[in-house]
């Protein structure tokens, strides 16, 4: 099993400061953020931030909206729904 790694272009090591020496990784539902330099792991859920770095080739996006559908009971047309 191989893991593939890939440098951040821009990016700087939190601890080191060094620039362009941090790759990034996916393992087991986590982003990996590992600094070459000098050995900085940094582990972050793979959620919230859409980062302008990735490729989003393998982007996925859950869809509930039939679930929804089923709860619609409250008849609120001044209720919020436009999807961000
Ligand atoms: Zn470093």
């Amino acid at each position: 099993m191989s893991i593939k790694k890939r440098f951040i272009a821009g990016a700087t090591c939190p601890q080191c400061k060094a620039q362009d020496r941090t790759v990034m990784y996916h393992s087991e539902g986590k982003d990996y953020r590992e600094c070459i330099a000098c050995g900085f792991i940094e582990a972050r859920l793979f959620d919230s931030q859409p980062q302008e770095l990735e490729t989003r080739g393998n982007r996925q996006e859950p869809q509930r909206q039939s679930e929804i559908q089923v709860l619609h009971f409250t008849p609120n047309p001044s209720k919020d729904d436009s999807d961000a």
